[in-house]
């Protein structure tokens, strides 16, 4: 292994970032961030608790009660926000090589990753300048109109599957609302987090808006979650997770949006086209190395089909090119953290003893260290094997026949989850019909999981509460306050009180 790898001017240590400085822990503990090629520490970040989670909820109060930022116009604001997604258009490289070392994603997943944030902040800028509150008028009687108002601080709480990017579509609509922050990444990825704090003082966020707390989740997240002083949180993460979360904010009925976990069914049908349900299978699974909540990691497939379309999906995913993060032709790089690599291979042996091992299944030759995993394919899942039901969140992928489309649905939604599903048939009214019945937040029908930003993003049953994206986000985001005011000369009752 060559150092050429390695970002230049990797930081030796990483701070929290509040009320407009980087500062390290109240006191002074710190946790090792792993190189998922090696499993060797890297650096070292600041390991936020209670302390340091008081004090960035007070400065981003602080900016909030008294600050410029909630008071700004929407078009004020959003000129700040176009200034950020340029700034990072402009470092996109930079994002990618830092986000891909630390993550083990490969480069040019990441690179997508970093432009796509940058469009989280554009859409965002445009949109809240767009938004025209509602008013209603009943000609010479009443007129009602909608104030939407800035919540207050909000904590967001993120992931380490494509860090940034998720960050932005919190960061994005939070702030392009007026809200103010506190940001809690996830502790096995801290480091592009850290690089908003740069990205905002340059666009002219003032102080105090955006405030970034390192740590775990049981420490600084739980610190952020029970603060009285924090309306909102925008959770996304594990369901177990969000299940934990919604119990500790219930006492201060916080607004809560929760994107969860996944296990999400694509189905083929006999008369889909074959070659373009294989490539997008084959992407849905393992690009973004499995880690991905949307993955289609159940394919479900109609039995006239089944065995031609496991051998051509065998061998399509034996090519699948596994090599180190930074090399540009890397299709599957490492899994982020050793932790993550022993649970998604204890699911590779569970799968051995569950279906029938037809790619993969263990280290890829050459990989003798580091957190890398073959992309694992078995067929002839039966649904109510563990590899079928529960979410690996790796490149390992599970087929299973079926009969006839009413088996197909319910085999679709045989799982506590409900995030997304995806369709393979050539027949309109049969893709539809599915997209109703089908228990997901999101369908893609004959596609891979393109998404325009207006349209919202969110699951149902386990896989979460509420929605992201487009004037979900602004909803989320806002108070919708109602003004009710009497055009007619007199009140609406006249004589109540006077008889
Ligand atoms: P996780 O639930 O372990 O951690 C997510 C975040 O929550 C981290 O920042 C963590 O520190 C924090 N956290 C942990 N315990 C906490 C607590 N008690 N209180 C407050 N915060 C706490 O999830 P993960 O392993 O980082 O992410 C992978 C999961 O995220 C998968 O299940 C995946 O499907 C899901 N995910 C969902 C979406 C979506 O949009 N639905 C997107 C990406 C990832």
């Amino acid at each position: 292994m060559t150092d050429s790898r390695i970002p230049a001017d990797l930081p030796d240590h990483i701070q929290h970032y509040i009320d407009g400085a980087f500062v390290d822990s109240v006191d002074g503990d710190t946790f090792d961030v792993l190189d998922p090629v090696t499993n060797q520490t890297y650096t070292t970040a600041a390991a936020g608790k209670k302390a340091d989670i008081e004090l960035a909820v007070a400065a981003a109060k602080r900016a909030f009660d008294e600050g410029p930022w909630p008071r700004m116009l929407p078009r004020e604001r959003s000129r700040v926000l176009h200034r950020i997604a340029d700034l990072v258009e402009s470092r996109d490289a930079r994002l990618a090589e830092l986000e891909s070392y630390d993550s083990g994603l490969p480069i040019t997943q990441a690179l997508g990753q970093a432009r796509r944030a940058a469009e989280n902040f554009r859409f965002f800028a445009d949109l809240i300048v767009a938004q025209s509150d509602d008013a209603f008028k009943v000609p010479g009687k009443q007129m009602n109109y909608v104030n939407r108002k800035p919540i207050g601080v909000a904590g967001l709480i993120t992931p380490w599957n494509t860090p940034f990017m998720l960050e932005s579509w919190k960061l994005g609509p939070a702030l392009a609302t007026g809200n103010t922050v506190v940001l809690k990444p996830a502790e096995f990825t801290p480091l592009s987090a850290s690089l908003w704090a740069g990205i905002f003082e340059e666009a002219g966020l003032p102080a105090g808006v955006f405030n970034l707390v390192n740590g775990l989740g049981e420490d600084a997240g739980d610190a952020l979650v029970k603060h009285p002083d924090v309306p909102l949180i925008s959770f996304t993460g594990e369901s177990s997770t969000g299940q934990l979360i919604f119990g500790n904010a219930a006492p201060f009925l916080k607004g809560l949006s929760m994107e969860l976990g996944g296990k999400s069914p694509a189905v083929v049908f006999a008369d889909a086209d074959l070659e373009a349900a294989v490539d997008a299978t084959i992407f849905g699974v393992f690009s973004l190395n499995g880690e991905r909540c949307t993955a289609g990691s159940r394919i479900l497939v109609e039995r006239s089909i089944y065995e031609e379309f496991v051998e051509r999906y065998a061998a399509q995913a034996k090519r699948v090119k596994v090599g180190y993060p930074h090399d540009p032709a890397t299709e599957v790089g490492a899994l982020v953290h050793p932790e993550h690599y022993d649970k998604v291979m204890s699911y590779v042996e569970i799968g051995k003893t569950e279906g029938r091992l037809v790619a993969g299944g263990g280290r890829p030759e050459g990989f003798d260290e580091g957190n890398f995993v073959a992309p694992t394919v078995f067929a002839d899942v039966s649904p109510d094997a563990r590899i079928f039901q529960e979410e690996i969140f790796g490149p390992v992928v599970a087929i299973t026949p079926f009969d006839s489309d009413e088996e197909a649905l319910s085999l679709a939604n045989n799982t506590k989850y409900g995030l997304a599903a995806y369709i393979w048939t050539n027949d309109l009214k049969r893709a539809h019909n599915f997209a109703q019945s089908v228990e997901a937040g999101m369908v893609w029908l004959n596609s891979n999981n393109v998404r325009d930003l207006r349209t919202p993003f969110g699951g149902v049953k386990a896989s979460g509460l509420g929605h992201e994206g487009g004037y979900r986000s602004i909803d989320f985001y806002t108070d919708q306050q109602s003004v009710h005011i009497t055009l007619a000369e007199k009140s609406h009752n006249p004589t109540f009180g006077k008889n």
